[in-house]
C-alpha cells in the first residue's frame, strides 16, 4: 500500500540572485538555517534542476520572468468559465494518485515566485473596470498546502485590498486556514475545498486532510464571515458512488448554510495517456483506472463515457438542488452538449451563474465586491 508522507521539508534551497535580497526571500531563508542554500544567476530550466535533484525535496525561490497570471487554459472543446490563474506556487506535497502535476513536475519540490511586485503589476493589467475577476492560485499547486512554511498569504492578502475587483480563490485539500483568517478579507477571498468520500481520500488522496477536517475548516471560515467554495472534482465512480457522494453532500448540508457557498463545481475523472502510464507505474494499488470505461475526448483526455458522465452529474445535481437550488453549480471541463443535457441550459442563460461564467458587472452602488 502507498504510504502517507511526512510534511515537506527541503533538503536544498536554490535562490535566484535577483530576488535573494527581497524581504520575502529573507523571511523564507530565515526559517531554514540548517538547509544547504545555493544562489544561481538565473533559473532557466526548472524541470532539469528538479530532475538533477533526483526526487529530493528542493525549494526554488525564483524571480519568475513569464506571466504569473494567465487565463485558465481550459481544454479543447470544453466550455470556459472565465477563470484566471496565478502561478505563484508550483508543486504540491500531497501526491494524489490522479494529479496532473505528476506529468510535468517533481511533486516533491516546490517553486515559489518571490517577485510579488510583478504579480501585483500584472494584476493591474488584467483587471477590467467594473468587472469582477475570479482568480485562483491552485492550478499548479494546492493553494494552502505549503502555507505554514511559506507564509505567502502574508505577502498577498493585505495588498489585495487595493484591487477590489478581484475575488481570490484558494483551492485546497488541507485545513491550513490560519493565515487566511489573519490576513484575508471576506469580501475578496474564498477558500475552496475539493471533496470526495473518505474512502477515496484514504486510497488516492492519502497525504491530504480528512473530509472531516476539510469540512471543519470550511465551517470556521463561514463562522468568520467568509463564503466558501466546493469542488467535487474528480468524481470517481467507485462502487455505490451514488450513496457515498450523497453522504458527503449530507455532511455539507449539516455544516454549511447554502447561501455561504459562492460556487460549487463538478468534474469527472479525466487523464491524459501519459498520466495514465504514470498512475499505473506510481500507483499500482489505485483502483481509479478500473472504475469504468474511459473514452478519448477531443482534448486528448480520457473521460468516462458521455452518457455515464451525464448520469453522474444529474445524480449529483439532483441531490444538491434538493438541498438548495440557488447554489451556483457548474461543470468543470465539459462540453456545451453535456451542459445542455445535464442542466437544460448553458451557463450564460442562467442568472445564478453570472459571476462564475461571464465577466460579472460589479454592483455600481457598492464600493466592495459583492461576494
Ligand atoms: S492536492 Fe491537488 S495539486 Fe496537490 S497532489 Fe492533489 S490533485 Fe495535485
Amino acid at each position: 500500500m502507498y504510504k502517507k508522507m511526512k510534511l515537506f521539508h527541503p533538503d536544498q534551497i536554490i535562490v535566484e540572485q535577483s530576488v535573494k535580497n527581497s524581504s520575502y526571500t529573507k523571511k523564507l531563508l530565515s526559517k531554514f538555517n540548517a538547509v544547504e542554500i545555493s544562489v544561481v544567476s538565473e533559473l532557466r530550466d526548472t524541470k532539469k534542476i528538479l530532475k538533477k535533484a533526483g526526487g529530493k525535496p528542493v525549494l526554488l525561490i525564483t524571480n519568475y520572468k513569464g506571466n504569473i497570471i494567465k487565463k485558465c487554459p481550459g481544454s479543447k472543446g470544453v466550455l470556459c468559465c472565465n477563470y484566471y490563474v496565478a502561478n505563484l506556487i508550483n508543486g504540491c506535497p500531497f501526491k494524489c494518485s490522479y494529479c496532473i502535476l505528476q506529468d510535468y513536475l517533481n511533486c516533491g519540490s516546490i517553486m515559489l515566485c518571490a517577485n510579488i511586485d510583478s504579480f501585483f503589476d500584472e494584476l493591474k493589467s488584467v483587471i477590467r473596470q467594473n468587472y469582477i475577476l475570479r482568480l485562483g492560485t491552485g492550478e499548479l499547486a494546492d493553494s494552502l498546502a505549503f502555507e505554514p512554511m511559506i507564509n505567502l498569504n502574508e505577502e498577498i492578502l493585505p495588498r489585495l485590498k487595493n484591487y477590489p475587483n478581484i475575488i481570490l480563490e484558494l483551492k485546497t485539500k488541507s485545513a491550513n486556514i490560519e493565515s487566511v483568517l489573519k490576513y484575508g478579507s471576506p469580501n475578496q477571498v474564498v477558500v475552496g475545498w475539493s471533496l470526495n468520500p473518505q474512502e477515496i481520500i484514504d486510497s488516492d488522496e492519502i497525504n491530504t486532510a480528512s473530509l472531516e477536517k476539510r469540512l471543519t475548516a470550511a465551517k470556521i471560515m463561514v463562522q468568520n464571515g467568509y463564503k466558501v467554495t466546493f469542488h467535487f472534482d474528480p468524481i470517481i465512480l467507485i462502487d455505490s458512488w451514488e450513496t457515498k457522494y450523497a453522504k458527503v453532500i449530507d455532511k455539507l448540508k449539516q455544516i454549511i448554510p447554502p447561501e455561504k457557498i459562492a460556487w460549487l463545481s463538478l468534474g469527472g475523472l479525466r487523464f491524459s495517456p501519459s498520466l495514465k502510464r504514470i498512475i499505473q507505474n506510481n500507483r499500482p494499488y489505485s483502483k481509479i483506472l478500473s472504475t469504468g470505461e474511459f473514452v478519448m475526448c477531443n482534448d486528448s483526455k480520457f473521460r468516462y463515457f458521455r452518457p455515464i458522465r451525464i448520469k453522474m452529474y444529474k445524480t449529483m445535481i439532483e441531490k444538491i438542488f434538493q438541498w438548495n437550488d440557488q447554489i451556483p453549480v457548474y461543470l468543470c471541463m465539459e462540453t456545451n452538449q453535456v451542459w445542455k443535457e445535464v442542466f437544460g441550459y448553458l451557463p450564460s442563460e442562467k442568472n445564478t451563474l453570472s459571476y462564475v461564467y461571464s465577466p460579472y458587472p460589479r454592483n455600481q452602488d457598492k464600493s466592495e465586491v459583492s461576494l
